[in-house]
């Protein structure tokens, strides 16, 4: 047997053996994630085991070293857990913006004293992340960010304001990007890491569409943050945000790949019926899954072959926001399949048979995907100029 079949043989016993079974049962509901945090309510025992037992392993963080809180395993390793998890139905032990965002920047820029600190508190789900990026002026045009930082001896004093910081009301620490020089643009960002409950620090929930409320204005006054939580230069934040952003995109994009348990087409079945052949009875809607389903097997294929580009080092970078641009296409035509199939049933607000309007609002909420971590537009700027080669506005 190869290194990799033996690894996979050990996965799925361990998994068998250790995975409760209630946290093999498909998520009803985007709350009954398991976030972490310092302040987090776990929904049950086993939602705490299941964290736990993948923390102590350090396969929160399958590929991180383990002096850091990881599991130490290769790339195609991981890639062996992931879809060891999903044949087994395992749900996701911790979603967290460190694992998925701050801890790839943080392993490439971070000084050893900042890995160890941060690294394995994220992996345990001790410590939840959000990120200060975004300002009421400075979205697309991230570089235009006016929160000042200033240096006074051994500690910046911060003063600003973030907006749309998804889940800063309820995250632990902020990676925030600060302006460190008025004079130039991107090389006046610095990247900054720091606790919320920090004095000054306060937050402002945003309602969306959905009624939920994700994210939240942010506002700082003369908040204290010691100088030894910059990460990398004063003034070298750039690199590091749009190292991290490519990650964020990745992220992102890997909603068009599904993780259910029931396929848009058995879900439709369900709620529409179907004839003899066991075809939809819905001819246009069985045309339009049809297409999507086969979009959305390409879409895995490619992301497939993207990883196993990277895990040989090579692959363009600018493929993050062709990713992010086509996974968010695909998660909202998913959605608009889904709410189109339960007919206007499915548009119920509110009640138990709905599950308090859970198809309704999750629909609303995929709009969002095309603008969270760099718009559409934006994207295919990026792929326009850096992957296609056409020249620049
Ligand atoms: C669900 C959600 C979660 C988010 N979470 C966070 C978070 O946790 N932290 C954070 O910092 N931010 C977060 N954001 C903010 C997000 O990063 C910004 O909304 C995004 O970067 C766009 O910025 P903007 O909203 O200021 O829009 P703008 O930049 O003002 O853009 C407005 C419109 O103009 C278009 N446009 C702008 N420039 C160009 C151009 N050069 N070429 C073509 N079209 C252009 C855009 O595509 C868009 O359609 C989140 C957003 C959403 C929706």
């Amino acid at each position: 047997m190869s290194n990799t079949e033996t690894f996979r043989a050990e996965t799925r016993a361990w998994l068998a053996a250790n995975c409760p079974p209630e946290m093999r049962e498909p998520m009803t509901s985007e709350s009954q994630a398991c976030w972490g945090g310092r302040n987090f309510q776990f929904e049950s025992e086993a939602q705490r085991v299941w964290l736990q037992r993948m923390a102590e392993r350090g396969w929160t963080a399958p590929s991180w070293p383990r002096a850091y809180g990881g599991g130490g395993v290769s790339k195609e390793e991981e890639a062996v857990l992931t879809r060891e998890m999903r044949a087994l139905g395992c749900r996701i032990p911790l979603y967290s913006f460190g694992i998925w965002m701050l801890g790839p920047a943080l392993l490439k820029y971070g000084s050893e004293e900042q890995k160890l600190e941060h690294l394995p508190q994220i992996a345990r789900g001790e410590i939840r992340w959000c990120q200060g990026y975004s300002e009421p002026n400075a979205g697309s045009d991230l570089a235009s960010l006016a929160t000042r930082a200033e240096v006074h001896g051994d500690h910046f004093i911060v003063n600003g304001q973030k907006i749309w910081t998804s889940y800063a009301d309820l995250a632990d620490w902020i990676f925030c990007l600060v302006r460190t020089d008025t004079a130039a643009k991107q090389a006046g960002i610095s990247f900054l890491l720091f606790d919320m409950a920090t004095p000054g620090v306060s937050t402002r929930p945003i309602q969306l569409i959905s009624g939920k409320s994700p994210f939240c204005e942010t506002f700082f006054d003369n908040v204290r943050v010691p100088r030894r939580n910059l990460v990398g230069e004063l003034n070298g934040g750039w690199p590091i945000a749009k190292y991290l952003l490519s990650h964020e995109r990745e992220m992102i994009g890997g909603v068009g790949s599904s993780v259910a348990a029931k396929t848009v087409g058995q879900l439709a079945a369900e709620a529409v019926g179907v004839d003899a052949q066991g075809r939809l009875l819905e001819l246009d809607l069985r045309a339009r899954i049809a297409r999507f389903a086969i979009d959305e097997a390409a879409f895995a294929a490619w992301m497939e072959m993207v990883w196993a580009q990277a895990r040989q080092g090579e692959g363009n970078p600018a493929t993050a926001s062709a990713l992010k641009y086509y996974g968010a296409e695909l998660n909202k035509r998913r959605w608009e399949l889904l709410a189109a199939s339960g007919g206007a049933d499915a548009l119920e607000w509110e009640g138990r048979r709905s599950n308090d309007g859970e198809i309704v609002r999750t629909w609303l909420r995929s709009k969002g995907n095309s603008i969270e971590g760099g718009t559409s537009e934006i994207m295919l700027n990026v792929v326009a100029k850096r992957i296609l080669g056409l020249p620049g506005a």
